[in-house]
Parts: structure tokens; C-alpha cells; sequence
């Protein structure tokens, strides 16, 4: 078996093979070839913590496995991560273990790569300004995948909580670019392209704010009654999404499916437009919203190809087992 550990992944993993390693895993989704087995989640009675898995099988890649984790409110103050994660990957021949992997840095990638999957198919070729709505660790990873889609000239954001707004002026800086905060009319009047990453349960950015032509990547709501956007925008947008099922139970869809704005037969796998069996966006005056759930194929796919990085660069500690 070989080990990855947390601290290598960093070293190991770049945003390129992050982002084809999700784009290629949706696409395998939509032909069929690959899919996710039923999500676990459950409140464990202690430490306050959420505890799960999530797991899945890529009959193309032959990746197998899953990742367990989950929350765990009170590591904060213990000098750790209150997200915990690590993937496990199994022979898909054998069913022996293969690898046991860092799922933390992974995590935050992976989910950044979704959304700059969905820019790169669905945004504007002109789109300039980039809004952000969400200013805690996932932002930054989501902000510098994001700015590698389209040829931005400005980062505009908002956020919950204001005193946060330092880490995506920070970011964008880094990344040479302007940064404003702004309020939530003017982030969706301006902005051509609008990630939302809170973990927000009640709706941020209303329809009437969103001006025509934005492609909107809702990434926060990962859980049922989780919600970043008005069920009104999206069931105004063309919808298009990592996985249905989980659009409609636990992503930023759950809500206009609930209040019957939205039939589910009218939400896309975004797997169809990387194919091609779907068109994406069809004129610049469209809407067009992702809904990024985050799937267990996700994590299996790009820790399948941190374990062939690590094996290549050395780094891969390899235990009898
Ligand atoms: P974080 O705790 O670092 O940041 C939380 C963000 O939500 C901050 O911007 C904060 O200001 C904002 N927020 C908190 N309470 C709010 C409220 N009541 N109303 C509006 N905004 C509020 O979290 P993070 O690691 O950046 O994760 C953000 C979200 O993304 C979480 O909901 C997490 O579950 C989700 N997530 C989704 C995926 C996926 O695959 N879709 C993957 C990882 C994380």
C-alpha cells in the first residue's frame, strides 16, 4: 500500500491536473462509466463532529474508494483543521487497498476545480469581472481557479462577514488584479462571472441584483437546507450541475425543486457539455448557474492522480499492508 500524507499533497499537486482530473471524472459520469455510491452523513454524538463518506467507482479509470471525514467544530482551537479528510483507494481488481491519502488540501482543490470546470464551459469568452460571495478558506482556491478560465481584469466580492474581505484582496492581488468590495446590487450588476463558496441557509444573492449573460457557480450548499442564491435565479438560469440527484437533495437546487420553480428533467450534467451531447451556453444574454454539490468521484479522481505524482517524484511511502 502506498501512503500520500497531507503534508506532501501541496508539493505534489498542481491546478492543471487538479482540473483534468474533475473534468475528466464529470464527463465519465455522464457516459455512464462512472458513479457515485449513496452518501453517508451523520451527526456521531460526540465532539459535536459530522462524520461521513463519500465514495464512488470510474469503471474508465478504474479508480475505487471513497473519502471519510467530516467537521469537527472544536479543532480550531486545537491548532487543526475543523474539516478532516482522507481518501482511501482500492485495486479495483483485487479490492486490496492501494492508498491511503491526504484528503485536506485535496478537498479544497477539487472543489475549486468544479467551479473553474463550469467557467470554462459555460462563462462568457468575454467575461472580465469576476464577483466573489464568500470569504473563508475555500475562497482563495476557488478565486485562483477561477481567474485561469477567462481573461479578467477585476475581482469584485462580498461577504457575510466584512472583516474577512482581506483574504480576497489578498488573493487577487497575488494574482495581479484589482480588488473592491462591493455590495451585493453592485457584485451582481458588474460581474460577468459570480462564485458563491458560504455556508450560508438562507439566500445571499437575489435574482433582480444578477444582471443577463453571468454564468453563477453556487459552490456552498453541500447540505440539505443549506442556501446561497434565490430559488427565483435559479429557476430563471439555464442549471446545470456536478450530479442531479444531489443538485436536487442537497445542492443549491433542493429549493426551487421544493417550491416547484424547477423540474428536475430541466437540470443538466455539466459531464453533457464536456462531451458535447449538450450546447452549454447559447447566447450571452443567458444565465447559466452550476450547481457544485461535490462528489465523491471528485476526490477519488484527484487522489488517484496525486498517488501517480508521488510514485513519479519518490514521495510515496509504501507500507506491507
Ligand atoms: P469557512 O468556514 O472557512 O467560511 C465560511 C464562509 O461562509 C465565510 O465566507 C463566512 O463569512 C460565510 N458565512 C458564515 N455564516 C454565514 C451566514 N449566516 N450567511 C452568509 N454567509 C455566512 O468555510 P469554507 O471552508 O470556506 O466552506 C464554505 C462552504 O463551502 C461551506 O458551506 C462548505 O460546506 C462548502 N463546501 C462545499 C464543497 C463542495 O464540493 N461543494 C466543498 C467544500 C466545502
Amino acid at each position: 500500500m502506498l501512503i500520500v500524507p497531507e503534508a506532501e499533497i501541496a508539493g505534489l499537486m498542481d491546478r492543471k491536473s487538479c482540473f483534468e482530473a474533475v473534468e475528466g471524472v464529470f464527463a465519465a459520469m455522464s457516459r455512464g462509466d462512472a458513479y457515485n455510491f449513496p452518501v453517508i452523513r451523520e451527526a456521531i454524538g460526540h465532539a459535536d463532529a459530522l462524520y461521513g463518506f463519500k465514495s464512488g467507482f470510474d469503471r474508465t479509470s478504474l479508480a475505487l474508494g471513497l473519502k471519510s471525514g467530516g467537521y469537527w467544530p472544536g479543532n480550531e482551537a486545537k491548532g487543526l483543521t475543523n474539516h478532516q479528510s482522507t481518501v482511501i483507494l482500492f485495486d479495483a481488481d483485487t479490492g486490496r487497498v492501494k492508498a491511503l491519502v491526504g484528503g485536506n488540501l485535496l478537498t479544497a482543490l477539487r472543489t475549486a476545480a468544479a467551479s473553474a470546470v463550469s467557467i470554462r464551459h459555460l462563462a462568457r469568452p468575454d467575461a472580465k469581472v469576476l464577483g466573489m460571495i464568500g470569504a473563508g478558506h475555500q475562497s482563495s482556491f476557488q478565486m485562483r481557479a477561477a481567474l485561469e478560465q477567462r481573461a479578467f481584469e477585476k475581482v469584485i466580492g462580498w461577504n457575510f462577514h466584512p472583516e474577512m474581505l482581506d483574504r480576497l484582496a489578498a488573493t487577487a492581488h497575488e494574482a495581479g488584479l484589482p480588488f473592491e468590495a462591493v455590495s451585493l446590487d453592485q457584485l451582481g450588476q458588474e460581474a460577468d462571472v459570480i462564485i458563491s463558496i458560504t455556508s450560508s441557509f438562507a439566500p445571499i444573492l437575489l435574482s433582480a441584483q444578477v444582471s443577463p449573460g453571468t454564468h453563477i457557480a453556487c459552490m456552498g450548499t453541500d447540505t440539505k437546507g443549506k442556501q446561497e442564491v434565490e430559488a427565483a435565479l435559479v429557476a430563471r438560469a439555464t442549471v446545470f450541475t456536478d450530479e442531479v440527484a444531489q443538485a436536487i437533495s442537497i445542492g443549491e437546487c433542493q429549493h426551487a425543486v421544493a417550491d416547484g420553480t424547477l423540474d428536475p428533467a430541466r437540470i443538466v450534467d455539466i459531464g453533457r457539455v464536456i462531451n458535447g451531447d449538450h450546447p452549454g451556453r447559447t447566447s450571452p444574454q443567458e444565465v447559466t448557474l452550476f450547481d457544485g454539490t461535490g462528489v465523491g468521484l471528485q476526490d477519488l479522481a484527484v487522489a488517484a492522480a496525486v498517488v501517480d505524482l508521488a510514485v513519479k517524484k519518490g514521495v510515496a511511502i509504501s507500507v506491507d499492508f
